[in-house]
């Protein structure tokens, strides 16, 4: 790794990120490569968005096809690409309409003012306050950062946006007890990500629906993280038997490119009339033709399908870790949204594995999360386990630190 071009990026680039000491320069499938030539195998897929891999022919086919036809025209006029992968992903979802942004907070964004501008349009002004989850991730815009339920992300940027509520995730009653006259929504992550890979009661979806219901409540699903296949179904609710009025979708939409998508049913989608809401970009055709060609092949190569059935393998698989090992507490999520909670801080881990040649993350300090691509093999989730076997032995022996294999 050249020491030199990351001190460049340290003095020209906003400190806003701590990052690993290595420059990635390549990738393919599950394995991406930095300058020197090093292999990893990445079971971080940028936070959950690769989840074709990296470099996917098909895709990148599809994005240089449409790069030699037509970029970007703005929402001033159709265009096919938009509107085919509109039709696809409400043909497969609860929802009627989409709205196309750039980001997974830019969704939140929109479905927060759609929230809003439902109950003013439905002559009740005084209904705007949400309530989300206590731990939950919306985003860093101020809107989205003011529905999120956690303390460091909002630290520094007071005020915040007026109108959020929080409950404990995955606690019924403490929800009910939030809800007011001036409630317009519940917002909440079906599993949490950020959180800490946090999956709520089996029918804890289906209560806040019903509870929603009751109390003439719009339900908000942000699937930014959960959604396009990463918990093994296309949308995390769909196991739920119960759908919200309006999701949003971002990370993994288009495989790496920005895309953002509120998704709604008709009547709440109705508040939104010409001129409500707005992006130059939002799904302009090269990002919609890549984000279309990422869903049709989902669907061609039965992704769904095998990510299912690695997801069962890796879970035994770091089940059978915590068997062995006492500091592995317990085995969380669902489909290939899969974590680990340690009875310790999970950094030095992380640091061990990318010694070793795996990329993984760790959230709330002691989570690591494993979000690969949905492509991935089940000799890499062997490997990795191995990797990781290895070095909570050495842990136990007092001997964890980043100098491996
Ligand atoms: C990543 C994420 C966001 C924010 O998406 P950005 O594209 O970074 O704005 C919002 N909600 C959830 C659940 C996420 O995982």
């Amino acid at each position: 790794m050249s020491t030199a071009s990351i001190q460049r990026a340290d003095e020209v680039i906003a400190g806003t990120y701590k990052r690993f000491p290595v420059v990635l320069t390549r990738g393919s499938g599950c394995t991406l490569w930095d300058e020197s030539g090093r292999e990893y195998t990445d079971f971080v897929a940028g936070i959950a968005v690769c989840n074709l891999g990296h470099a996917h022919p098909q895709v990148a086919e599809a994005l240089c096809r449409q790069a030699r036809t037509l970029w970007h025209v703005s929402n001033l006029f159709y265009t096919t690409p938009q509107m085919e992968l509109a039709s696809w992903l409400t043909a497969r979802s609860f929802a009627d309409r989409v709205f196309f942004c750039n980001s997974g907070a830019e969704a939140n964004e929109a479905a927060i003012k759609l929230a809003r501008k439902y109950f003013k349009t439905a002559g009740q002004p005084n209904r705007f306050r949400i309530i989300s989850m206590e731990q939950s991730f919306h985003g860093r815009t101020m809107a989205t950062l003011s529905a999120t339920g956690q303390e460091k992300v909002k630290a520094g940027f007071d005020p915040l946006l007026e109108g959020f509520d929080f409950a404990p995730f995955d606690d019924i009653a403490a929800l009910r007890a939030k809800v007011g006259p001036d409630t317009a929504a519940v917002m909440l992550e079906p599993i949490q990500g950020e959180g800490g890979v946090r999956c709520p009661q089996p029918d804890y979806l289906k209560q806040v629906r019903a509870l929603c219901d009751e109390a003439g409540l719009l339900l908000i699903f942000d699937e930014i993280q959960t959604g396009m296949g990463r918990t093994g179904t296309l949308f995390a609710y769909e196991p739920s038997g119960v759908a919200p009025d309006i999701m949003t979708l971002a990370k993994a939409l288009a495989n790496g490119l920005p895309m953002g998508a509120m998704l709604a049913r008709e009547p709440v989608a109705a508040a939104f009339g010409p001129g409500s809401h707005a992006s130059t970009f939002g799904g302009t055709p090269i990002v919609s033709a890549a984000a279309l060609e990422v869903c049709r092949t989902l669907e061609r190569d039965g992704v769904l399908d095998h990510a299912r059935r690695v997801s069962d393998h890796f879970r035994e698989r770091l089940e059978w870790l915590k068997g062995r090992h006492a500091l592995v507490e317990e085995v969380r999520g669902r489909g290939l949204l899969l974590g680990i909670r340690l009875a310790v801080e999970g950094e030095p881990f992380v640091h061990a594995c990318m010694a070793r040649g795996f990329l993984i993350n760790c959230v709330q300090g002691n989570v690591l999360r494993f979000v690969p691509p949905l492509v991935i093999g089940v000799e890499q989730i062997d490997a990795l386990v191995a990797c990781l076997d290895e070095i909570f032995g050495a842990a136990r022996q007092g001997r964890v630190g980043n100098h491996g294999g």
